[in-house]
């Protein structure tokens, strides 16, 4: 099953080629065309340049996704795009271009949630099997699921307000750094002491898998204008110390949390406990670490995706599509584009059918 895969649901505009065998996936191409050029001088990503960047890219983008798989639109088994969640901008114009490919070439169209796209990641990389715990972490999200099959996610728990990538994105933008700032932040991290400042632990004095990241970004705050206070300014090192502090406690958090999600569905995972991470925070080594601490602790394999498939892709997009095509899901042209798409048990009706 040959997929061309789709995204363009936030900053990326991403197009890929994977193939599907009864053995796993290959990726033949995958294209991701970056946009911090466009969104640096703002702060952050500005949803209608978003929009016109991948309506400009899209294109061109499928196009280098099949020369370099070297493959034609006739070799290509099902479309798999994007339809949700994310910047409703985006998100239309992937659905619009790929019905535009579907209408033309009679080629059959499915609609893939992002966040699907992320949870099956694993999958596309190591030969794993229903069920797994996945950590979702990504400037948008951050959940931990128990994956069942490619349409059945049950969400053990996530974060009551900011996500950990928005929560380093903002630490970046306090501390002065560009974004988007989480791998700057992981990058002065190394050189930092992350003992200097006792940052909270939030919500780890409470049960269940729940997590709580807007109350360290109020504390990093508090201590930068400690220091300047004292000193006048932040020197190389305070900042490191900083971001050291902070990355930290981001990851024992994350690490306790999915350290109960484990307990809590153990029986269900049976023998097979694997623990995987996905999304542009699973890149950290540090947060990455802790978690296959956690992981051989409770003897359970860890997997963890290569960096440019945790962050957004399409050839994510193009497994998950693939997946789902063969288990029946197929959209037609009344695909919309949803703004919101919860990803869990009680939506998992309308996974597939995009509608
Ligand atoms: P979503 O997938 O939820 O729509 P997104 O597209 O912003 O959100 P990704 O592309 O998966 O998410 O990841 C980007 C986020 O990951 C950003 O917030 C970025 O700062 C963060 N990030 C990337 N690398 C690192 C790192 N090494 N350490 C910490 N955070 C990181
Ligand atoms: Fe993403």
């Amino acid at each position: 099953l040959t997929v061309l895969g789709i995204e363009s649901s936030c900053d990326d505009t991403a197009a890929a080629v994977v193939r599907l065998s009864d053995s796993g996936a290959d990726i033949l191409s995958s294209i991701v065309k970056g946009q911090n050029d466009l969104h640096a001088a703002y702060g952050g990503v500005v949803p209608e340049i978003a929009a016109r960047a991948h309506v400009e890219k899209l294109d061109t983008c499928i196009e280098e996704a099949l020369t370099v798989a070297q493959v034609e639109l006739k070799d290509i088994n099902t479309i798999a795009v994007t339809a949700g969640p994310g910047l409703i901008g985006g998100v239309l114009s992937g659905v619009m271009c790929a019905k535009g490919i579907s209408a033309a070439s009679g080629i059959p169209l499915v609609g893939v949630n992002h966040l699907a796209g992320h949870a099956l990641t694993p999958r596309l990389t190591d030969n794993i099997a229903y069920p797994y715990v996945m950590l979702l972490v990504s400037g948008g999200h951050c959940q931990l699921l128990l994956v069942s099959d490619c349409n059945t996610f049950r969400r053990l728990g996530g974060t009551i307000d900011d996500a950990p990538g928005e929560a380093f994105d903002k630490t970046a933008r306090i501390l002065g750094l560009p974004q988007p700032g989480g791998p700057l932040v992981e990058r002065d991290a190394t050189k930092g002491d992350a003992t200097r400042f006792a940052f909270p632990r939030p919500l780890l004095d409470r049960p269940g898998c729940d997590m709580s990241f807007s109350g360290l970004k109020t504390a990093v705050i508090r201590a930068r204008d400690t220091v300047v206070a004292d000193k006048g300014g932040l020197s190389t090192q305070d900042r490191a110390d900083l971001c050291a502090g902070f990355q930290d406690a981001v990851a024992d958090v994350l690490a306790e949390k999915t350290r109960r999600a484990l307990q809590e569905v153990a029986a269900e995972l049976g023998e097979n406990t694997v623990l995987t991470v996905a999304g542009g925070v699973a890149s950290n080594t540090r947060i990455r670490a802790k978690l296959e601490a956690v992981s051989s602790a409770f003897g359970a394999v860890f997997v963890a995706p290569p960096l440019s498939l945790c962050t957004d892709n399409a050839a994510m997009i193009a497994y998950a599509g693939g997946e789902q095509f063969r288990a029946g899901s197929v959209d037609d042209m009344s695909l919309s584009a949803r703004p919101r798409w919860p990803l869990d048990t009680s939506s998992a009706a309308l996974l597939g059918s995009g509608k």
